[in-house]
């Protein structure tokens, strides 16, 4: 039977990440994925995701982010591919909506650099949006967004060329504790040994992470896609160089956030709503989107981007796997010291792929991390079984 110092089983956002910082440290690694690097089934593709800093979920995430920003630069640099574009960030809100005053809390609390709008000067200075009177927006140029797809596959080149080994195409059936103190993983090729495991299985934590019985609602989400009215708005003004990423959510209209468009003309300007989705499970998604979603989303879209006109350029489903306080599970499984877990990322873990790589080597080299991971405890109430 192969050995290894640490076992990853799933090669996706988190897992790629785990296996390019452990390469880095010299620790002999297994990476284990059931699909290709930057497949479509999970939780990273569909182009692009947001990355921002002035966090309206919780202050506590911004050292992380600073912390994920160096890491996004250095993946770009080792792997030379294009992952991240900072074309600025707008939250939208009323006064009192999160997405306003937890913007501004964070970005004061922590010294980030921003500017204030009122609806009229973010009419002016975007004119796609035609947002509520009252509105009021938090401006960065510090945000913008990374491509998943490409993070996945440049994590698995760089992890690979450091001397992980990567097996795609072979999916774990069971993994178990050995009495030594070790692991042992499962799948229809082979048996493996490790010293430490760690579990980053994304949507299918349910099935993979089983005995951990975590209260996590795996749920089916959409991008669409539209096309704007560039008659009415020319073209230059919905492409990131001119226009930024964006959440809005004003009078309780449901949060929305989406993206410059990023892939030419014809490639459509992509949104989703936020934190809105139905309950699935990985295995039994239902992958078509409807016409009447599309329109649903359209019709909220347009409360923000009145031009939204034109035909559905494509609509695709992402599956989220969404805690009790939508906080991460990032540390060592309760049972198992020689096991770390990282799942539960809530729709919202992809800004931090390179830092929660780097936590989860920390965890199994040296069973602790300096980074700031308690809002992510395992243990923690929130997740207590109901
Ligand atoms: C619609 C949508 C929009 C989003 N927008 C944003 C955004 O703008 N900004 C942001 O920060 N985040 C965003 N997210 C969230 C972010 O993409 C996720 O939090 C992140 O990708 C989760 O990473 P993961 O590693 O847990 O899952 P994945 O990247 O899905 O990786 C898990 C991997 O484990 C593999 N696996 C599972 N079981 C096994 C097994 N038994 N054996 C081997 N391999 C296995 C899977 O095949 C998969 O490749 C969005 C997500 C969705 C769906």
């Amino acid at each position: 039977m192969d050995s290894y110092d640490v076992i990853v089983i799933g090669v996706g956002s988190m897992g790629g990440a785990a296996c390019n910082a452990l390469a880095e440290r010299g620790v002999s690694v297994l990476g284990l994925e059931t699909y290709q690097p930057g497949h479509d089934q999970g939780s990273a593709h569909g182009g692009t995701r947001i990355i921002r800093q002035s966090y309206f979920e919780d202050p506590a995430y911004v050292p992380l982010l600073r912390s994920a920003y160096d890491g996004w630069r250095k993946l770009e640099t080792e792997s030379g591919r294009s992952i991240m574009n900072l074309c600025g960030g707008i939250y939208i809100g009323d006064p009192e909506n999160p997405v306003f005053a937890g913007s501004r809390e964070a970005a004061e609390k922590h010294g980030l650099a921003h500017e204030i709008l009122d609806a009229s000067e973010i009419r002016s200075r975007f004119p796609t949006m035609d947002p509520a009177d009252d509105a009021l927006a938090l401006y960065e140029d510090n945000a913008g967004y990374v491509r998943p797809e490409e993070t996945t596959i440049a994590n698995a080149e760089v992890a690979a060329r450091k001397g992980a080994t990567l097996r795609f195409g072979e999916p774990v059936i069971w993994w178990g504790a050995t009495p030594g103190g070790g692991v042992e993983v499962i799948t229809p090729q082979g048996r493996y040994g490790g010293d430490r495991l760690i579990v980053t299985p994304g949507a299918w934590a349910p099935q993979m992470l089983a005995d951990m019985g975590l209260p996590l609602s795996i749920e089916r989400m959409i991008f669409h896609w539209f096309t704007p009215d560039f008659s009415a708005v020319p073209y230059e003004y919905w492409h990131e160089d001119r226009h930024p990423i964006y959440v809005e959510e004003t009078h309780a209209n449901q949060q929305i956030y989406g993206f410059p468009m990023t892939d030419g003309r014809d490639g459509g300007f992509k949104l989703g709503f936020f934190r809105v989705g139905t309950p699935t499970t990985a295995n039994t998604i239902d992958r078509v989107v409807r016409d009447e979603e599309n329109e649903t989303m359209r019709d909220r879209a347009r409360q923000l981007f009145p031009h939204l006109t034109g035909p559905v350029v494509q609509a695709k489903t992402c599956l989220y796997s969404v805690t009790p306080d939508e906080h991460f599970v990032v540390g060592t499984h309760p049972a198992h010291e020689q096991v770390s877990v990282g799942c539960g990322f809530s729709g919202h873990g992809f800004k931090f792929v390179p830092v929660i790589g780097e936590i989860l080597a920390d965890l199994a080299t040296a069973g602790r991390t300096d980074h700031p991971v308690a809002l992510f405890d395992p243990r923690r109430p929130a997740l207590a079984a109901i």
